[in-house]
Parts: structure tokens; sequence; C-alpha cells
């Protein structure tokens, strides 16, 4: 597999990263989950801009701040459109990476280096089955980061409060876990926001703990659903309920905790179109897609 790793293209196998990077100990990196898609032009990459500046912000929150120094983020968004090239996939998963390397164990950044990559997966096609069916969600009895203890971005370490809800709703036989507040207030999934349908008005769950995701952000836009609070129980009581993010698109919750909703007709519609809208088959996608020429 070819990455993009400090400006210039390699073999992941010729490739090195030192045991003691400070990321591998404490999760000191950012990274962004991004879609490329098939479109009829070739391959596009969709809200690149969207997914680096929402990473530069979490650069920042490491004070590795992007532009002046080691990492440059003009040159990681041309590693992610060179990365896809090399690669010949025309629908991926770009992950770019940022993180701690040498410099010591301590806690204070000051004398770190900072690494950049960005790699190119396969994006394995489900055949939209989960779309399709739905998933099964579990309340956890795990509560997200505090945006006071771990800001909403995408840094590193902040994913093991995911992993652990995650971790406890699948061994308890579900997909997905839903994270909700001391508050009784939906926060989001591990990967996913969240949305409700009710009476036909659809509801953007708004929470300060919650990552803005940049699909979110694309579903508000493309239907104007309003954005606000949601309380668990507002959301038991709903007539359907979807979950957005890069990799879900738009999900559908066909199961949550005790209660079956099945895939109702709005989200089912939202899906079809999100879907023409990241393949560049809706008007709506213009400015949002970054066209990338393969084998030149
Ligand atoms: N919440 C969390 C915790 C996430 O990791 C993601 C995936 N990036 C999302 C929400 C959805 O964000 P986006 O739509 O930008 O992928």
């Amino acid at each position: 597999m070819q990455l993009w790793l400090d400006g210039r293209l390699a073999a992941a196998q010729d490739t090195s990263i030192s045991p003691l990077a400070h990321g591998l100990h404490y999760g000191t990196g950012v990274f962004e989950g991004i879609r490329a898609y098939a479109t009829d032009s070739g391959p596009a990459i969709f809200r690149l801009d969207d997914h680096l500046e929402r990473l530069r912000r979490g650069a920042e929150a490491l004070g590795m701040p992007l532009g002046s120094g080691g990492v440059d983020l003009a040159a990681l968004r041309r590693g992610c459109v060179e990365v896809l090239a090399a690669s010949g996939l025309d629908a991926a998963y770009l992950r770019p990476l940022v993180f701690y390397e040498g410099g010591g164990l301590g806690l204070d950044v000051a004398p770190l280096k900072a690494r950049a990559l960005v790699a190119a997966l396969p994006w394995k096609n489900h055949l939209g089955e989960r779309e399709a069916r739905g998933i099964s969600l579990r309340t956890s009895p795990f509560r997200r980061n505090a945006a006071a203890a771990l800001p909403p971005l995408k840094l590193c370490g902040a994913y093991v409060n995911s992993v652990l809800a995650k971790l406890e709703a699948t061994q308890a036989g579900f997909e997905e876990a839903l994270f909700v507040d001391g508050g009784g207030f939906v926060v989001e999934c591990t990967g996913e926001n969240v949305f409700l349908v009710k009476d036909g008005h659809l509801t953007a769950v708004a929470h300060p703990d919650a990552l803005p995701g940049i699909t979110r952000a694309t579903v508000i836009e493309l239907t104007g659903a309003v954005s606000r609070p949601v309380s668990l129980d507002e959301l038991r009581a709903a007539d359907e309920i979807f979950v957005t993010g890069t990799s879900a698109e738009v999900t559908p919750v066909a199961r949550l905790d005790g209660r079956v909703l099945g895939v109702g007709p709005v989200a089912r519609s939202l899906a079809e179109r999100y879907g023409r809208v990241v393949r560049g088959r809706a008007e709506q996608a213009r400015g949002w897609l970054t066209p990338v020429a393969v084998g030149v």
C-alpha cells in the first residue's frame, strides 16, 4: 500500500515510525475520516477542505498549529489527492493523521516533532446493506467525553471513549452505542451524529460534547433540519431515527434498546439522496467535490 508520509509518497513497508512515538503512548494525534466516491467524471473527494479545517482545529488544540512549523495543511491536502491518485482506487476511505512522534515521553509537547501521513484504503462496499435494514442502537452506560475535558475534535486518544462504548454495545448484541449525558440529553454515537423524525419534522440532535459532523452539516443543508438539544425521552418517542457520518452516510436506526422502529420512509429516501449528492449526481454537490485525476 502506498502512503503519503511527511510530504512524499512511499510504500507502507518502506516507512518506519518509532515505537516510542508520543502519539502511540498518549494518543497525541489528530485524524480525519474522508470519503472519495466514484463520480461520472472519475474519483472525487467529498468535502475535503471541511475535513482538513476540522483537523487543523484538532492540531491547534494539541499545540501543533498547522502551517507554522513541521506540518503544512496545504501539503496535507496535496497528500490526500496524491495518495488517492496513486492508489488507483475510485471509491476510498482517506485517513490523514498528524501525530507527535519524537522528542521524549514527557507531557510537555513543546519539544516534540509532529509527523503527518495519509492512507487511502479501499472502501468496502456493503452494498448499502446497513442502510437498507437499519442498525440496532443501545443506550450506553458510558458517558461521552465532556467537551470541558476533551474537546469534541478527532483527537486520537479521545476515541478510547468510543471504543469502550462500542465494545459494551456489541457485547450486548447491538451494533452501535448511543451516548446520553447526565441530564438525559442525547449526545451522539461512537462515530455518528443523531437525527430524528417526528410528524414529518427533521431534527438534528445538538450537544456541546458531540463532534460537529460534516455529514450532519450536509444533511441539515439538504433538508433544513432544525438543530437543537433532544432528550432521550424525546428520541424514544420519534417516528424515525437515523445516524450520520462519513462512514455511515445516512443509516436508519431500526432498533433503539427494546424498541423496534424499522426503516422509515424519510431516512430511506434521504439515504438515497445523500448517495446521489456525494457521487455528484445532484445539483447540491457542486463545490463539495474535489475531482482527482487517476494515473497522471
Ligand atoms: N461523531 C463522532 C464521534 C465521529 O467520530 C464521527 C465521524 N467522524 C461523527 C460523529 C460524524 O462526523 P462526520 O460526519 O464528519 O464524519
